[in-house]
C-alpha cells in the first residue's frame, strides 16, 4: 500500500488524457482505506481526495493536486437465497462486466441487459449505470460505504440511494463523502425478460437462439455495444458525454412543429425524453475535430480523444455544444461524464 507522487493517470482513465496526481494508491480492504485516509492527512494540508474505478465516467481537465485511491477490493460471493431471489455481494473493485458473466455462467437473471458496460462495481450505483431498459436499481438491494470523513460504514437500501436517471443520491448531497465498498444485488431465479428495446430484438432474431434466455440476451446485447460504441482501447472515450434531456409535453410539441423529425420518448410523468444524440448531430457536430478533440463520426453523444487531446480542450468542446443546442432548441444539456 505505497502511495506514489507525481502519479501518471493516462492508463487509469478510458479517455486517455495524460494527467498526473499528486498522491496515488490502491486499497484492496477498508482497513486499508482507512489507513490511507489518516496517514494522508497527515502528510498533506489541502485533503483532496479522489476514489477512483476504472475511470470511464471521468474527465480529468488538468493533473490531480490531492490523493488518487484505486479501489481494488475484489471478490464475489452470494450471501442469501430465497424461493425467488439470489443476492450477490460484490466488491467495490470488482469489474462490472465480469459480475454480469458471473451471473450469467450461474442464470442469476436481471444483468444480462447491462453487458458489456465499462467500469467497476462501486462506480455503478453512482449514476444507476444503465442500458436496454434495465438500470441496476432493477436489481440493487443494498451497498456498504465508509463516510471519508467520521470513518463510520453506512448501509445503504434501494430508498436511501434515490436512484433517478444516470442520478444516485451520492451524485448530489453525500457528493464526494462516500468511498463505496461493495454492492449487494438482488437477481432472480425466474428470470423475466427485457427485450422492448428494438435493437435486441433484430439482433436475437440475427443470432437465432435456441431459446430465449439470459445467455442469448447477453449475446444480444454483447454484439450492439461492440458494433455501435467507439472501443476506448482504440479511440479514447467516456461514452455518452451528456444525459438524454427531459422537457414538458407542452414544449416537446412546440420543438416537433418546428422540426418534425425530432426525436423523444413520452416518460410515465408525461415528460419527453429528448435523444440528445440527435439535438447534438443537427448542431452539426458529428464528426467534428478539432486537433485531437472531437465528436464520434457514428455517435454525435460520444465526445472522443484522438489521441493526445488536454481533458481542458474536451470540456470546452463540451461546452461549445451545449451552448449551439442552447440556440438552436432552447434545451439544456447536462453532463454524464464526472469533469473532474
Ligand atoms: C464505451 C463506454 C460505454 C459506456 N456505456 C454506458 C452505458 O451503457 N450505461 C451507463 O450507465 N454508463 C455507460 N458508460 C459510463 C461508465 O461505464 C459507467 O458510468 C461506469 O459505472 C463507470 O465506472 P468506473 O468504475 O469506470 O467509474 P469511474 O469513472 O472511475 O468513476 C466515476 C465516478 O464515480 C466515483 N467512484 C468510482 N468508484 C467509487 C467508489 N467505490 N466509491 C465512491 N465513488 C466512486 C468517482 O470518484 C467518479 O466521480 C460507458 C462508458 C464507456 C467508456
Amino acid at each position: 500500500m505505497q502511495v506514489q507522487q507525481n502519479y501518471p493517470l493516462k492508463k487509469y482513465n478510458t479517455f486517455g488524457i495524460e494527467v498526473y496526481a499528486k498522491y496515488f494508491s490502491k486499497f484492496s480492504s477498508i482497513e486499508e482505506l482507512e489507513a490511507l485516509i489518516i496517514n494522508y492527512k497527515l502528510q498533506t494540508t489541502n485533503h483532496k481526495l479522489l476514489i477512483l474505478g476504472g475511470g470511464s465516467n471521468i474527465l480529468f481537465t488538468k493533473n490531480y493536486d490531492g490523493i488518487v485511491l484505486k479501489n481494488a477490493i475484489s471478490g464475489i460471493h452470494t450471501v442469501h437465497e430465497d424461493e425467488d431471489h439470489i443476492y450477490v455481494k460484490a466488491g467495490a473493485g470488482t469489474n462490472w462486466h465480469q459480475f454480469v458473466l458471473h451471473c450469467i455462467k450461474n442464470n442469476f437473471a436481471g444483468a444480462e441487459n447491462l453487458a458489456l458496460i465499462p467500469g467497476n462495481i462501486g462506480a455503478s450505483p453512482m449514476q444507476n449505470i444503465g442500458a436496454y431498459g434495465v438500470e441496476i436499481k432493477d436489481i440493487f438491494h443494498s451497498l456498504e460505504a465508509l463516510h471519508l470523513m467520521d470513518k463510520r460504514v453506512v448501509n445503504f437500501t434501494l430508498n436511501d440511494c434515490e436512484f433517478g436517471y444516470r442520478d444516485s443520491v451520492f451524485k448530489k448531497k453525500y457528493k464526494d463523502q462516500f468511498a463505496i465498498l461493495n454492492v449487494t444485488f438482488r437477481l432472480n431465479k425466474k428470470p423475466q425478460y427485457n427485450i422492448s428495446y428494438g435493437a435486441i430484438k433484430e439482433e436475437l432474431e440475427n443470432l437465432q437462439p435456441m431459446e430465449l434466455n439470459i445467455q442469448a440476451i447477453s449475446q444480444a446485447v454483447i454484439n450492439i455495444r461492440s458494433n455501435k460504441l467507439p472501443d476506448p482501447n482504440i479511440i479514447g472515450n467516456a461514452g455518452s458525454f451528456f444525459k438524454n434531456p427531459e422537457i414538458s409535453e407542452h414544449e416537446f410539441h412546440e420543438l416537433k412543429r418546428i422540426y418534425p423529425h425530432i426525436v423523444g420518448y413520452t416518460l410515465n410523468n408525461a415528460n419527453v425524453k429528448l435523444a440528445a444524440g440527435w439535438l447534438i448531430e443537427q448542431c452539426g457536430w458529428k464528426g467534428f475535430r478539432r486537433r485531437d478533440a472531437g465528436c464520434h463520426a457514428d455517435q454525435a453523444l460520444v465526445l472522443v480523444n484522438y489521441g493526445n487531446a488536454p481533458g481542458k480542450e474536451i470540456y470546452d468542446l463540451s461546452n461549445e455544444i451545449k451552448q449551439t443546442v442552447k440556440d438552436k432548441f432552447d434545451v439544456e444539456l447536462e453532463r454524464e461524464v464526472n469533469i473532474i
